[in-house]
């Protein structure tokens, strides 16, 4: 039986997790959860998993233990002080499912105990994500990536001699703009946005697949869970999310992973590692897929994943600054409060305010992501 904590439980990927662990209770025991504001259903999967621990930040403090001064007597679960306590509580497996950077520290404990991270938090990884190689080596931990495309790519290099390599290539479903014309993205709304074609993910993520700045955020992922250079590394739009990624090798074959689009299938293939298991994923059925499209991605129209390569090359400094500025654009979208357009403006602002900083140690992560986030605001993020 595998012991596993949740870090972002209460969103899309951390319930997905949960979902699949009920389906495999002989398999998996929940010992920790944490949720940032949903604490009602942040109560109810305490009560379904009984973990020994939890945190929960959100919310004033009188609020936290009216919800779970019932809950700790019942149930003997303790809460913990920080996102990084609950990380260090001994568990099998740690999945990172939060969103944004606030995943840092907790990814930083659970490599520095020699644990097992199963991470969705993609910021962390463009943000840190040298430092995090870097610990996983010292410390003998592993990494497992969650993203589908990164779940795809690692399946793909199993095995593999990285000399052979050739490029590795992220599909990208064109998110949910792909055929609206670029004279309408000034007008268009969170709704419109968030409304993807394949995938029901997080807002965040979702906002990014829109603007491709998500595909962009997982060049940077790849370029770090696979220690390859940006230039090894294509995007091609794959509007039937079918082909989950591919590798292209030095003698011109291509190896690629296929699956129905489903999040749970990289969420099986980590908890159940090295092992191979379902219970989630539906079979794909080849003679009905009729045909499977790839098509280059339009620049033009998507000057966020532009950015992002741009960010990508100018390294760490640069790669947290314009990730932290997406962060806060994305949310101030949503609100209502900036265009769709006005992100990748703003973008370019913060990276060639920040793109002179060059390679950045781990202590400096948080300060520089404070300040790209001061200055997004400086420029006009309301
Ligand atoms: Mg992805």
């Amino acid at each position: 039986m595998k012991t596993i904590t949740i870090l972002g439980s209460t969103g899309a990927v951390g319930t997905q997790v949960l979902n699949v662990i009920s389906k495999h209770p002989d398999r998996f025991k929940v010992v920790g959860l944490s949720a940032y504001t949903n604490e009602n259903l942040l109560r109810e999967q305490i009560t379904k998993y009984n973990p020994t621990h939890y945190y929960f930040p959100g919310g004033a403090v009188e609020v936290q233990s009216s919800l779970f001064d019932l809950i700790e007597d019942e149930k003997n679960t303790k809460c913990l002080g920080s996102l990084e306590e609950l990380a260090e509580i001994p568990a099998d497996i740690v999945v990172s499912a939060v969103s944004g950077i606030a995943g840092l520290w907790s990814a930083v404990a659970v490599l520095k105990r020699g644990g097992t991270l199963a991470i969705a938090n993609k910021e962390t990884i463009v943000a840190a994500g040298k430092h995090l190689k870097a610990l996983e080596k010292k410390y003998g931990g592993k990494i497992i990536p969650l993203d589908t495309e990164h779940s795809a790519l690692s399946t793909c290099l199993d095995g593999e001699n990285s000399k052979y390599v050739k490029k590795l290539i992220l599909t990208a479903s064109g998110g949910a703009l792909r055929d609206v014309p670029k004279g309408q993205f000034s007008r268009i709304t969170p709704e419109q946005a968030l409304a993807h074609p394949v995938w029901k993910m997080g807002k965040k993520i979702t906002i990014d697949s829109a603007t491709l700045f998500n595909k962009g955020l997982e060049i940077v992922e790849a370029m770090r869970l696979f220690e390859v250079p940006q230039e090894k590394i294509d995007v091609v739009i794959h509007r039937e999310s079918i082909v989950h990624s591919m590798v292209e090798f030095c003698d011109n074959s291509i190896k690629a992973l296929l699956s129905t689009p489903n999040i749970a299938l990289s969420i099986e293939r980590a908890l159940y590692y090295p092992e191979k298991n379902n219970a989630s994923v539906a079979p794909l059925k080849l003679t009905q897929l009729g045909s499977l499209t790839f098509e280059e991605p339009d620049y033009d129209k998507f000057p966020c994943l532009s950015i992002a390569k741009e960010m990508a090359k100018r390294g760490d400094g640069a790669c947290i600054a314009v990730s932290a500025a997406d962060e806060v654009l994305v949310e101030q979208f949503l609100k209502y409060k900036i265009k769709l357009t006005d992100i990748p403006t703003k973008l370019e602002k913060v990276l060639a305010k920040f793109e002179k900083i060059g390679d950045v140690q781990l202590d400096d992560v948080t300060r520089i992501d404070t300040e790209a986030r001061k200055y997004t605001y400086s420029i006009g993020a309301k």
